[in-house]
């Protein structure tokens, strides 16, 4: 049966780069079968909990090489990614669109900033803060939280698809 959602321990930072690659790998698989979808996925939890850091190492594991910096001032930083599939050989291009909406002052500034049309292009949007747009927001495929453990670097990431994509994306991650 489709599991919609799971949380995994890390118990050091290392634990969260390799669940970010692995989330990378499944979204990978998807972009390979339809290079047009879009998946919308949040990204929550206090400050200095890992966003960042989690969907640095997404967006890198995913062959992005250059630096992956927090959009706390920008709002937004759009990264450029090429997925390849060997069989057939096709190369796609999508875009990763890094949300931080924790400095915003309304919660319709990111529409004003002419976001929205970010949130159908192929690709993904990664939105940390989301709660900041007070359900001005589309509706998320995967909702990610991370929480504090009880040491410095033991963090639990818990994963919730609300949507067909999402939960296959999911699955994969538990494979
Ligand atoms: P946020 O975006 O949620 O405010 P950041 O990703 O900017 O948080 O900061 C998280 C900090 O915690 C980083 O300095 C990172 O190195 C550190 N850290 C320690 N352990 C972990 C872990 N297991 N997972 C993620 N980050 C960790
Ligand atoms: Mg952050």
């Amino acid at each position: 049966m489709a599991q919609n959602s799971f949380t995994q321990h890390c118990r050091q930072e290392a634990d969260t780069t390799a669940l970010a690659q692995k989330l990378a790998s499944s979204l990978s698989h998807l972009f390979q079968a339809d290079q047009t979808t879009h998946l919308n996925i949040s990204l929550e939890g206090d400050l200095g909990a890992g966003k960042t850091t989690f969907a640095r190492h997404l967006i890198q594991g995913l062959g992005y090489e250059g630096r992956v910096k927090s959009p706390t001032y920008t709002l937004c930083e759009p990264y450029p990614i090429q997925i390849t599939n060997t069989k057939p050989p096709t190369t796609a291009s999508i875009t990763a669109h890094h949300f931080d909406f924790y400095r915003m002052r309304d919660p319709l500034e990111w529409q004003e900033a002419g976001f929205a049309e970010h949130f159908d292009e192929p690709g993904f949007c990664l939105v940390e803060w989301p709660e900041k747009a007070e359900g001005s927001l589309p509706a998320f495929d995967i909702e990610i939280h991370l929480i504090s453990g009880d040491d410095e670097n033991s963090r639990n990431i818990s994963f919730k698809a609300n949507s067909s994509q999402g939960t296959a994306v999911i699955e994969n991650l538990q494979a």
